[in-house]
């Protein structure tokens, strides 16, 4: 069984994996479907409502930050 010669240092065993560890960052970037929300042009995830304005597909689904009571739709 071969057995490597010396111990691989914890620097150099990180600074290999970095190379993995963005490869996984930026996989989860581009999986990560984050899109301009057509309602107020903030950036939200696609399929899921807006947290700035929230809207769905130009329906009132969350309730304003700010928005007084009165401008809630019921569902
Ligand atoms: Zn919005």
């Amino acid at each position: 069984m071969a057995v490597p010669k010396k111990k691989t240092a914890r620097s150099y065993s990180k600074t290999r994996y970095t190379h993995y560890e963005m490869e996984t960052q930026k996989r989860i970037l581009d999986e990560t479907n984050v899109v301009k929300c057509t309602e107020c042009g903030a950036p939200k995830r696609s399929h899921t409502a807006c947290s700035e304005c929230g809207k769905y597909r130009g329906r009132q689904v969350l309730q304003e930050k700010k928005a007084p009571e009165t401008t809630r739709v019921q569902a």
